[in-house]
């Protein structure tokens, strides 16, 4: 059986919510339908004339990307222009085009953590440069009775809720006695239609993150042995997780300005990059933000790192954070390509446990505009 489009893009959803994007940009499905069987998903990092004919060849009718390729409303659709072309050559060959892009950075395990890891920054301890969300928390209370209240109670758990600070598995309990008369036409667990019931009940109340609080009552409900379920929901004025863009962490390894960049030209698989400030200067924290990195030298030097890791920094930029005292790998913006297997093999994983015969495979083209001579 081959996995539907909007299944496929769930997958891809629990990995980076599309909450978790940055205001206006310009994200999910662009192209085409996700209403269709997916033979073969494309994972690229820019979507090409190159990457649309590396899909054809494919046989994909899906490719999943990280940079958009419409940004703003169309006013036509000109065919002779080479944006025009290539939607025209999408459409005629039933490709749709569905972009991950600020919600892949912001995830937790998304582009950032992937670029993190290839330098070598410790996970523990690990920051963010820029919040740009924060789950808010909810407060779960369920009535069960005593006999299911340890499975009930660890159906929740495991849906990664009762989490405080470090501390998981958190949860109140108390017991009490919960009365109801089931209704006509009612299959109840306990009791008899139309008699009143006194139960011995555990009242659990645990606390769930938004972002997964439809997993953690479902959950619930499922280990729950009533009919109807007796259970409140309701927001507490206290903030969640924070996720943001851009990462800072300690190096597992220190090492020089120099050295770091020789590292990362084999961690991240490129000819050349430019460093700004003396390569001797040694280097124990280090930040990173895929993409443009130029907005985030302040908030690099607020982190405490003693470089930045990232591309497009420009003359001005570069100054300024030498005058700062910063200094700067700019391996360039392609090193996002990161995300391809990453992605395909998040994706894999996915269809592999659904048992579907969908595959995903990372496009194996280069999309770096730049030549080095
Ligand atoms: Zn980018």
């Amino acid at each position: 059986m081959l996995a539907n489009g909007a299944t496929i893009v769930q997958y891809m959803e629990q990995l980076a919510p599309k909450h978790y994007a940055v205001e206006n940009d310009k994200i999910g499905l662009q192209l085409g339908t996700l209403n269709k069987p997916v033979n073969k998903v494309l994972v690229a990092l820019d979507v090409t004339d190159e990457v649309v004919e590396e899909a054809i060849a494919e046989g994909a009718n899906l490719i999943i990307a990280h940079h958009a390729i419409i940004y703003r409303p169309l006013a036509k659709l000109d065919t002779s222009t080479p944006a025009g072309k290539l939607y025209e050559k999408l459409i005629k060959n039933d490709i749709a085009v569905y972009i991950s892009h600020t919600n892949l950075d912001v995830a937790d395990g998304g582009v950032n953590d992937w670029l993190a890891d290839q330098i070598g920054i410790q996970s523990e301890g690990r920051t963010c440069l820029e919040e740009i969300h924060t789950d808010k928390l909810y407060k779960l209370v369920v009535f069960v009775p005593e006999s299911h209240h340890e499975a009930v109670l660890e159906a929740i758990w495991r849906t990664g809720a009762g989490e405080i600070g470090n501390y998981g598995c958190c949860s109140f309990n108390i017991k009490g006695t919960g009365t109801f008369t089931p209704g006509e036409g009612t299959k109840p667990f306990i009791g008899r239609e139309g008699k009143l019931e006194r139960v011995a009940e555990v009242r659990i109340e645990v606390i769930v993150p938004y972002s997964i609080h439809r997993k953690t009552v479902s959950a619930m409900l499922k280990a729950h042995p009533y009919e109807e379920v007796a259970y409140d929901l309701y927001p507490v004025d206290l903030k969640g997780r924070s996720f943001g863009l851009g990462r800072a962490g300690k190096l597992e390894e220190p090492a020089t300005l120099g050295e770091l960049a020789q590292r990362l030209k084999a961690a991240f698989d490129v000819p050349m990059l430019r460093i700004v400030g003396p390569a001797d200067q040694p280097i124990r924290k280090a930040a990173v933000l895929g993409g443009s990195g130029a907005r985030y030298v302040r908030h690099a030097i607020f982190s405490g790192a003693d470089v930045l890791v990232t591309g497009d920094i420009d003359y001005h930029t570069a100054h300024d954070a030498l005058a700062a005292g910063m200094t700067i790998i700019d391996a360039g913006h392609n090193i996002e390509k990161v995300m391809k297997g990453k992605v395909a093999e998040w994706l894999n994983a996915k269809l592999k446990e659904s048992k579907s015969n969908t595959v995903a495979v990372a496009s194996k083209l280069a999309t770096e505009p730049f030549t080095f001579v």
